[in-house]
């Protein structure tokens, strides 16, 4: 079978062989607790269900407009009114099949062959492929825990090159849970803009920030750079609704229109029933956000106190999202020497699954979901102590 060269030079996911351990080792009988999941556990509210079934009840399950239904789209531009405070329209947002398809379709939109991508590392374990299958070329700007996970514009400056197109933001960060502050934000963004590249602001989690932190998000930048810069976001993790594929762009009209030619002639709408219950998700009420917000705050403290007994463990206190991203290389051996072989024994003798850190290109470190019960948490991160501290 003959491949394309184009997906050959796409690497396989990382994650791929610790899911194979720990089906090989659930399929003898194991149980092993998943830390390693990227998504909410609780289910999205009553009142978003009730449109997706009276969508049904409707009959509203034809093709529907390619960048989504209008009212869809106002609501979109409401949202970022109502949480930003800039007055987007109708003709900025397109609805795509979640936050990926988004960011698949920006870098098809944005690059020509050899354009380069300044990407944070750590980083969303698609980006570099999404980057690499558009003819651009990823390049990684890295952050380590000590820095909080977060990069600056000396950092930045150092891989500029004649070559730099997009710079992309991630914040609050996966896998991090790093969030950058207003000041941090409005800097980089301003070198960005003076240097003449293009901004994608993936604010997926942009609702799971923990007081007193607050989000900054790129919408009021957008407004000032429309022609440089854009946001992108998605119900999966806010609204816990990850298998419904419901994301969006704030843009300029005229990526708006480019990204529904390229949607137009590959996946056309979002699924128009998913579609309504984004509308319903997205007008409010917003109650169950305060709801979440206090829980994985709560979880993160509680995840934190756990792991602050783990001699030659440095983990920041994240401000977001739901993981923790510790640096534990000081425990690597002849042994261990790398995140994949330590998480790997992580799940055959504490029976936990994590994602390692090479994944999203930091091999020092693992990512620990706290999106669990606090006595999954406790019962996983207990188990994880006792191998790793006996
Ligand atoms: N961006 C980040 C940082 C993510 O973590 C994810 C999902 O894990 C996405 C984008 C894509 O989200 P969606 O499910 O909306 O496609």
């Amino acid at each position: 079978m003959k491949i394309s060269d184009r997906l050959m030079q796409v690497k396989p996911s990382a994650t791929l062989a610790v899911n194979a351990k720990a089906l090989e080792l659930k399929a003898q009988g194991r149980e092993i607790i998943s830390l390693s999941v990227g998504e909410p556990d609780v289910p999205p509210s009553a009142h978003i269900g009730a449109a997706a079934k009276q969508a049904i009840d409707d009959n509203f399950t034809r093709y529907t407009a390619v960048p989504g239904i209008p009212e869809l789209r106002e609501a979109v531009a409401g949202y970022f009114n109502r949480f930003y405070g800039v007055d987007a329209a109708v003709e900025n947002t397109i609805v795509t099949n979640g936050g990926k398809q988004a960011l698949y379709n920006l870098f098809q939109v944005l690059l020509n062959p050899g354009d380069e991508v300044l990407i944070p590392t750590p980083y969303w374990v698609s980006y570099p492929a999404m980057v690499q299958l558009a003819g651009g070329v990823p390049v990684t700007v890295a952050a380590s825990a000590e820095a909080d996970f977060k990069i600056s514009v000396k950092d930045l400056k150092q891989a500029l090159t004649p070559r730099t197109r997009v710079l992309l933001m991630n914040s609050p960060s996966n896998p991090t849970g790093a969030c950058y502050t207003r000041e941090e934000m409005d800097e980089i963004a301003a070198w960005a803009i003076e240097n003449g590249l293009f901004i994608i602001s993936d604010e997926i989690y942009d609702q799971l920030v923990y007081a007193p932190a607050s989000p900054a998000g790129l919408a009021p930048w957008w407004q000032s750079n429309p022609g440089q810069v854009c946001v992108v976001n998605g119900l999966a993790k806010s609204f816990s609704m990850t298998g419904w594929r419901v994301g969006y762009v704030l843009g300029h009209p005229d990526l708006v229109k480019a990204l529904g030619k390229i949607q137009g002639q590959s996946t056309s709408n979002v699924c128009s029933i998913a579609q309504k219950a984004a509308l319903a998700a997205l007008t409010g009420p917003f109650d169950a956000l305060d709801t979440l917000r206090t829980e994985y705050a709560r979880r993160r403290d509680i995840a934190l106190d756990i792991m602050s007994g783990w001699k030659d463990v440095v983990c920041p206190k994240p401000d977001g999202a739901f993981y923790l991203f510790p640096d534990v290389h000081r425990l690597y051996n002849d042994t261990i020497p790398d995140s994949a072989t330590l998480c790997t024994r992580l799940m055959e003798d504490a029976g936990v699954a994590l994602v390692p850190g090479v994944a999203f290109g930091d091999d020092r470190c693992v990512r620990i979901s706290y999106a669990v019960s606090e006595e999954t948490l406790r019962d996983a991160l207990g188990k994880i102590s006792k191998v790793l501290f006996p």
